[in-house]
C-alpha cells in the first residue's frame, strides 16, 4: 500500500495572504519551554546560545546528551534546567550526587528521555541528537503532540512518511532547523503548493569541490573534518565533503513539505549565502540570504511563525559579498545520485541510505575505508537491499541494522 499522502507542505506554510496579519506583526508573548535534545552538539550548544540571548523569551527545560557528562553538568549550572537526561546508563554512573544545581534532576536513558520530552512544561523540542539515535526521541516528541525543531535530519530521512504521517495524527508540527529547509521554509510562504516549479537546494561544495577524482582517494580525516564555511559535528562535517549531507537533505526535503522528487535540484554555491531558493511558475526566485550561522534558522524555528532579534551574524551587502553558483559533478561526487535515487524511491530506501552511511563515515573516521569508500558502500547497500515501499518502524529498525552489518562485512572482507 502506498503512504498516505500529507497535504501539500505539511510543515506550516501558510501563504501570506492566507495569513491573519496579526500573526506577522505582534510581538510574541509568553515563555516558551524548550527542550534540547543532544545540548553538548553542534546545534545544541548554539541553540542554547540562542535562548540565552532571549531576553527571558526561551527558557531551557530538559537539556539532554548522551556521554558528554562534563559539559552537560556546565550547561546544567549555567542553564539551570528543571531537568537533565544522561542516554548513556554508564557516563550517567560517573555523576556525583552533589554534581547536580539546586533545581536540576537526572534522569537516565532513552526512555526516561521519551517520557520527559512529552511534558507539559515543554513548548518545543530541539531534536539534535545526531545519526539515527536521534529518530526515537523525535517521535516521541512528535507523539506528544509537541511542536519539534528538527535538526536531526536522519528522523525523516530513515521514517519520513511514518513522522509525517504520526504529526499530522497528533497535530505536532515540524520546524526545519537545517538551513536549506528553513530557507525553503521561508520561500514557501510567499506562494501556495500549486505554484512552486522547483525548490532549489544549495551546497557549500565541502572542502573537496575542486579537487581531481583521483586524488579525492586518498583524502584524510583531517582533511575531510576542515569545512571551509561551516563549523559542525564531525559525522555531518564528513556528510559535507562527500555530499552525502546534500542527499540526505533532497530526501529530508521531499518528506517535509511533501515535494514530488522530480521537483528538487541541487545547486553548488560555495559562499554558503544563499541558503536554498524556490522557484514559482511565473519565473521568480525567492532565496534566503544569511551569513554561515546555524543560530538564525534555530532561532527561525523557535520563535516561528513571528521573527525576533538575536544573535545571528549578519550580512555586509558592503564588504566585497560574491555570490557563486556553479552545477555538482556527479562523478567526484557519486552521493548526490543516491540521494536523487531514495527521494524519487521513498520507502525503505532512506533508512537504508542513512544507516550505510553512518557506517561508512565511522569506518574512514576510523581510518579503516578510503573516502571514495563511502559512496561506492551506500550504493552497494541500497541496490543489495530488500527494498519495501510502505514499511513499518520495525521493518526500517531491521534494515538499518542489516544496513550496517553489510558495511562492517565489507569493510572487514
Ligand atoms: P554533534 O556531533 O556536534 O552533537 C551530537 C549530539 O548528540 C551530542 O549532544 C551528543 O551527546 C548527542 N548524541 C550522540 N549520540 C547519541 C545517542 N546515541 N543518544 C542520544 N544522544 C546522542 O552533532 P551536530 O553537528 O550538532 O548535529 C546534530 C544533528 O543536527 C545531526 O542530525 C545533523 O545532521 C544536524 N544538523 C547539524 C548542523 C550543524 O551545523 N552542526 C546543521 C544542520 C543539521
Ligand atoms: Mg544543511
Amino acid at each position: 500500500m502506498a503512504p498516505t499522502p500529507s497535504p501539500p507542505f505539511s510543515a506550516p506554510v501558510p501563504a501570506l495572504r492566507d495569513r491573519p496579519a496579526a500573526a506577522a506583526s505582534h510581538p510574541p508573548t509568553g515563555i516558551l519551554g524548550v527542550a534540547v535534545l543532544g545540548s553538548t552538539g553542534s546545534i545544541g550548544r548554539s541553540t542554547l546560545e540562542v535562548i540565552a540571548t532571549s531576553g527571558g523569551r526561551f527558557r531551557p527545560h530538559l537539556l539532554a546528551a548522551h556521554t558528554s557528562v562534563g559539559p552537560l553538568l556546565d550547561q546544567a549550572r549555567l542553564h539551570r534546567p528543571a531537568w537533565i537526561v544522561v542516554t548513556d546508563a554508564a557516563a550517567a554512573a560517573t555523576i556525583g550526587a552533589d554534581a547536580l544545581p539546586a533545581g536540576t534532576r537526572l534522569a537516565v536513558g532513552p526512555e526516561a528521555l521519551d517520557d520527559l520530552v512529552g511534558a507539559p512544561e515543554v513548548d518545543r523540542v530541539v531534536s539534535a541528537i545526531v545519526g539515527a539515535a536521534g529518530l526515537r526521541s523525535t517521535l516521541a516528541a512528535l507523539d506528544a503532540g509537541k511542536t519539534v525543531a528538527l535538526a536531526n535530519k536522519e528522523t525523516l530521512v530513515m521514517a519520513g512518511a511514518l513522522v509525517m504521517r504520526l504529526a499530522a495524527a497528533r497535530g505536532a508540527v515540524l520546524l526545519p532547523v537545517d538551513s536549506e529547509h528553513s530557507a525553503i521554509h521561508q520561500a514557501l510562504r510567499t506562494g501556495t503548493a500549486d505554484e512552486v516549479v522547483r525548490v532549489i537546494l544549495t551546497a557549500s561544495g565541502g572542502p573537496f569541490r575542486t579537487r581531481s577524482r583521483e586524488s579525492l582517494a586518498g583524502v584524510t580525516p583531517e582533511e575531510a573534518l576542515c569545512h571551509p564555511t561551516w563549523s559542525m559535528g564531525p559525522k555531518i562535517t564528513i556528510d559535507s565533503a562527500t555530499m552525502m549531507n546534500k542527499a540526505l537533505e533532497l530526501i529530508e526535503a521531499r518528506w517535509l513539505f511533501d515535494l514530488p522528487p522530480e521537483k528538487l535540484a541541487v545547486v553548488v554555491h560555495p559562499q554558503s549565502v544563499v541558503h536554498s531558493m524556490v522557484e514559482f511558475v511565473d519565473g521568480s526566485v525567492i532565496a534566503q540570504l544569511s551569513p554561515p550561522d546555524m543560530k538564525l534558522p534555530i532561532q527561525y524555528a523557535l520563535s516561528h511563525p513571528h521573527r525576533l532579534d538575536g544573535p545571528a551574524r549578519r550580512l555586509d551587502f558592503l564588504a566585497g559579498l560574491r555570490l557563486d553558483f556553479e552545477p555538482p559533478d556527479p562523478v567526484r561526487f557519486p552521493s548526490l545520485r543516491l540521494g536523487h535515487e531514495a527521494a524519487a524511491r521513498g520507502g525503505t530506501a532512506g533508512a537504508v541510505l542513512n544507516a550505510a552511511n553512518e557506517e561508512a563515515v565511522g569506518a574512514f573516521l576510523a581510518g579503516k575505508m578510503r573516502f571514495t569508500g563511502i559512496a561506492d558502500a551506500c550504493s552497494r547497500v541500497l541496490d543489495g537491499h530488500a527494498y519495501q515501499a510502505d514499511p513499518s518502524l520495525d521493518d526500517i529498525r531491521r534494515l538499518d541494522a542489516w544496513a550496517r552489518q553489510e558495511v562492517v562485512k565489507w569493510v572487514s572482507a
